[in-house]
């Protein structure tokens, strides 16, 4: 392996192609699904719809059938999943629902995520494409190793569409290599490498075989999971593999800590890092301890491009989030805070910075 970039993609970058952040989701979700109330296709089951409807009544007193739009503050998705994983991986239940519907109504949660970011971004994709059509055009994209926050499966649609065949290297294996007569594994002198280490909307994880199987591409593009399927080897019902940052310690899939191995790996030998709209918040204290790792390894900090301005961010925010970060490294002067969006850097890089 000889990555010398690694690409690191935090919501900011989902952001610049339409995705709402995790404070917007589920309002965002909920005007969809008052759309879809009114008479269009809908797509999760009916089971699944009425426990999502009756558990933000309960949980968090909002009626999403008729809520006003103006006046409902909703809780985030990183509040609605992180309850349910606590209760979940401390073996504990709420008052009216059992381990099982906890589990239930987590997936179905991550489900209708998935079924949002995929009739919102459907073709939509412009930045992350321009990024990756640059780093071929520079003939850069085989030392470059992504290292994406998100679960969203922007960047892995766009990385698949490089060639005609499937040649994505997730850093983990799938069971469609072994299984299935259609899928090859990716060829090493093609495939890209995409490390998701919050996991991904197109996984799903048997916790009886211990296996993942992914979606297959179709018309040109991978698709996210919104149903429950089951394990065509044991028929077992699969999970989705989705980690909310603030619960990574929770963690227990081996394949999230099979991809974060390879990420520390990978930041090892890297010379130079690209953070693309992540801005290091507190609770998220992994990446910087991956980063923290690298820096030790090397004995400095690799160099380290900061590219999070959005033209509504003041000075003043600048100059604090430049000094958040400074201050959690070594080598201060390793650190480029550049002016770059990401829509910028996709486009031009950093070499004129
Ligand atoms: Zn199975």
């Amino acid at each position: 392996m000889n990555i010398k970039d690694v690409i690191i993609l935090g919501a900011g970058a989902s952001k610049s192609e339409g995705a709402p952040l995790q404070n917007e989701l589920f309002k965002e979700f909920f005007e969809y699904y008052k759309q879809v109330l009114k008479g269009k296709v809908w797509s999760l089951s009916k089971k699944q719809e009425k426990l999502i409807v009756e558990y933000f009544k309960k949980f968090w007193g909002i009626d999403i059938e008729n809520f006003q739009n103006r006046d409902v503050k909703f809780p985030t998705f990183e509040e609605c999943l992180g309850a349910l994983d606590l209760a979940y991986h401390r073996g504990e239940s709420f008052k009216g629902y059992s381990k099982e519907k906890i589990e239930q109504i987590r997936n179905a949660l991550i489900f209708l995520i998935a079924k949002v970011l995929d009739e919102k971004l459907r073709g939509k994709i412009i930045h992350h494409r321009k990024l990756v059509d640059r780093l071929k055009n520079e003939e850069s994209l085989k030392q470059t190793a992504f290292l994406s926050l998100n679960y969203d499966i922007i960047i892995d649609n766009v990385l698949v569409d490089l060639y005609e065949e499937f040649h994505l290297d997730y850093g983990i294996d799938l069971i469609n290599f072994e299984r299935r007569s259609d899928w090859k594994r990716p060829d090493k002198n093609k495939a890209v490498l995409l490390l998701k280490i919050h996991g991904s909307l197109n996984w799903l994880y048997c916790p009886t075989c211990n296996h993942i199987e992914l979606t297959p591409k179709e018309k040109g593009a991978i698709k996210a999971f919104y149903k429950v399927e089951k394990c065509t080897e044991c028929k077992t019902p699969m999970e989705p593999v989705i980690i909310p940052p603030t619960f990574y310690k929770e963690m227990t899939n081996p394949f999230i800590q099979k991809v974060f191995l390879k990420a520390d790996k990978v930041l090892r030998s890297a010379e130079r890092v690209f953070v693309c709209g992540y801005s290091f918040p507190d609770a998220d204290l992994h990446i910087k301890y991956l980063l923290k790792r690298a820096e030790q390894f090397r004995e400095e900090t690799p160099e380290i491009y900061v590219i999070n301005n959005h033209p509504n961010k003041t000075d003043q925010q600048k100059d604090e989030e430049k000094q958040e970060i400074c201050k959690f490294f070594k080598n201060k002067e390793k650190i480029h805070y550049t002016n770059l969006s990401f829509e910028k850097f996709a486009e031009k890089g950093v070499e004129n910075v």
